[in-house]
């Protein structure tokens, strides 16, 4: 090791008092070390060094014992100057400095001057901000953010772990009926329980007004994830007690597990929330599906065409006739809807009507299915030279029924068509009733008073109140499909059928079967008194030409025989 003495040959000797003296001009630590052949020496330092604690006898200074080796490879190195940073203490104890090494020529290879600057203040400053940006004020969790901090390590470590997204349900109704005071106080005791579901190692977030994270490390099995889940549920069950009332909290929650090839943790997040709004609508915990997923986005593609479909008149009706099960006359024929979309490929009902109800779209499509319909039958009737002797049945959705102000729909479309109200049967199901019965049952009188025929359709899938159906102004009930196909080889069917049949008969109801596709099936239910029968022995449902011509072939032949 070189020694001071033969640093930079020519270079002004500096007594230690007068290195001191300069360096007492630095308001900030600085010292001044030279390298010997038994290690460094501290040859001045200024006072604020000495304030500072870094320590003077080179042995004991934990200034040396942690920097000696960086100094060491600065004075063989080759630069004039060095900045790094440097914590120094234990954790309750801590200071940052910024460290600047220096030398004022390349030829002092054995002596230098070393600089701090205080940062602790400023970096305590920037945590407690960073804390308080990432903490949630009421229940001192961590807000969003700070739920998204927590997570973040754990998709780094590659540790298995989940997410849960806790939705506390009716929140904004006790929010608006109490006071706000009285939600807040919820809050904290709802973050309370959820906290003590928790495993000590899980992490708790209130991430929006009522909604909680939950970030857990998962061990064996995601199923750790569903039973956490079923943990907070029942800390929930038990009753709040809020100023004079006792309030239940009822809740959904969603499940995302960092297996589910996520990117990133807003992905994560994203795909609990996406879990979480399935939860609310099951009202059990859901985890995050990626078929899921894929689906929702199907739908949306499917959303956007449908949109422009109805725009671009891409939508048809086809029609199925409804006949008289003991004459086998045509009574109506059943509007259904068929879309065929710019590529040419055609979709069923079955995956666009729910599809236009969640986005709304319903409400155009069913007024254009009233108005077609009114238009084919008016049409029909023109070219059989006046009334074709046939209704026409359309059918609403329950969600539209909720939307929509149909029964004005429905006589503007008769009247634009010229059509008498009784030329009209309109097909509702047992879900519309239960959605909003005293509304619902307004709108059937509405109907009704147009002269319109009601009918009850899927008859027998739903939760038929039969003191409630007894009040409706319902003319046919349906029976689903459901019960007929099948049913001459099944007695549970039979009994349903004959059921629903003796049931209509008392309430002074007509009836029709659906999906009958043979003789036997219809010999069958005409014995068994129903009424009318629809389903593929007649027809399947036909493009509005071949319907008109099937019903002038029945005129035909039934003037030919009568003639005859
Ligand atoms: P729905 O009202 O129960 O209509 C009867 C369904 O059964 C039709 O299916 C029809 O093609 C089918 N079907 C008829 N006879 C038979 C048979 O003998 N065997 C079999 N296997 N099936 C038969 P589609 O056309 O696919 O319609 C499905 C559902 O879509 C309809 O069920 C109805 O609820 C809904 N829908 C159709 N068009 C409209 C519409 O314009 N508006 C609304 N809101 N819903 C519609
Ligand atoms: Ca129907
Ligand atoms: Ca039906």
């Amino acid at each position: 090791m070189a020694s001071a003495a033969t640093d930079a040959p020519g270079a002004l000797f500096l007594t230690p008092g007068m290195l001191e003296r300069g360096l007492e001009l630095m308001p900030i630590p600085a010292a001044h070390v030279s390298r010997g052949e038994d290690g460094f020496t501290v040859v001045a330092v200024n006072r604020a060094y000495r304030l500072a604690g870094l320590g003077v006898n080179a042995a004991r200074s934990p200034m040396l014992i942690a920097l000696g080796e960086r100094i060491e490879e600065f004075l063989d190195g080759g630069e004039l100057r060095l900045d790094f940073d440097w914590t120094v203490g234990d954790a309750i104890d801590c200071r940052y400095y910024r460290v600047t090494i220096a030398r004022s020529a390349l030829t002092y290879r054995n002596r230098c001057t070393i600089a701090f600057i205080d940062q602790t203040s400023q970096i305590h400053t920037e945590r407690t901000l960073r804390r308080e940006m990432t903490t949630d004020s009421l229940t001192g969790l961590p807000n969003r953010e700070g739920f998204i901090d927590m997570i973040e390590p754990l998709c780094a470590s590659g540790t298995r772990h989940a997410v849960l997204i806790v939705d506390l349900l009716r929140f904004g109704r006790i929010n608006a009926c109490l006071s706000s005071l009285a939600g807040d106080e919820l809050l904290i005791t709802v973050a309370r329980r959820i906290k003590g579901a928790l495993r000590a190692r899980d992490g708790l977030a209130r991430i929006g007004g009522d909604e909680f994270g939950i970030a857990m490390t998962i061990d064996e099995d995601p199923h750790e994830a569903a039973q956490l889940a079923d943990r907070i549920q029942r800390a929930l069950m038990a009753p709040f007690r809020l100023t004079d009332y006792e309030i239940g909290v009822e809740c959904s929650i969603g499940v995302a597990l960092n297996a589910d090839a996520v990117e990133d943790v807003e992905e994560l997040i994203r795909h609990a929330q996406f879990a979480l709004k399935r939860a609310k609508s099951t009202g059990k915990t859901e985890f995050y599906q990626t078929q899921a997923f894929a689906l929702a986005r199907e739908q949306f593609a499917m959303e956007t065409a449908l949109r422009r479909a109805i725009d671009r008149r891409e939508l048809r009706l086809t029609y199925q006739p409804i006949c008289d099960l003991s004459t086998g006359e045509i009574v109506s024929f059943e509007a259904l809807a068929r879309w065929r979309d710019e590529d040419g490929r055609d979709h069923m009902p079955t995956d666009f009507i729910p599809v236009a109800e969640e986005s709304g779209l319903i409400v155009p499509l069913g007024r254009w299915a009233i108005d077609e319909a009114a238009q084919t039958l008016a049409a029909w009737d023109a070219a059989m030279g006046g009334d074709c002797g046939v209704k026409v049945a359309v059918n609403l959705s329950a969600i539209q029924l909720q939307r929509d102000d149909i029964a004005p729909v429905v006589e503007a479309a008769l009247i634009r068509h010229g059509l008498p109200g009784d030329r009209f049967t309109l097909e509702l199901t047992e879900s519309a009733i239960v959605s909003d019965p005293d509304r619902i049952a307004g709108i059937m009188h509405a109907l009704r008073a147009l002269g319109t025929t009601l009918a009850m359709d899927d008859f027998g899938t739903g939760y038929s109140n039969l003191a409630y159906l007894q009040k409706l102004p319902i003319d046919v009930l349906k029976i689903d499909r459901s019960f007929v196909t099948g049913m001459l080889a099944d007695r549970d069917k039979i009994a349903i059928v004959r059921a629903v049949l003796s049931l209509a008969q008392a309430l002074g109801m007509k009836t029709t079967a659906e999906g009958i596709e043979s003789n036997e099936l219809a010999q069958t239910l005409a014995a068994l008194g129903c009424t009318y029968g629809q389903g593929y022995l007649y027809a399947k449902p036909l493009e509005s030409a071949d319907a008109l011509s099937m019903l002038d072939a029945r005129r035909a032949a039934a003037t030919a025989s009568s003639a005859s």
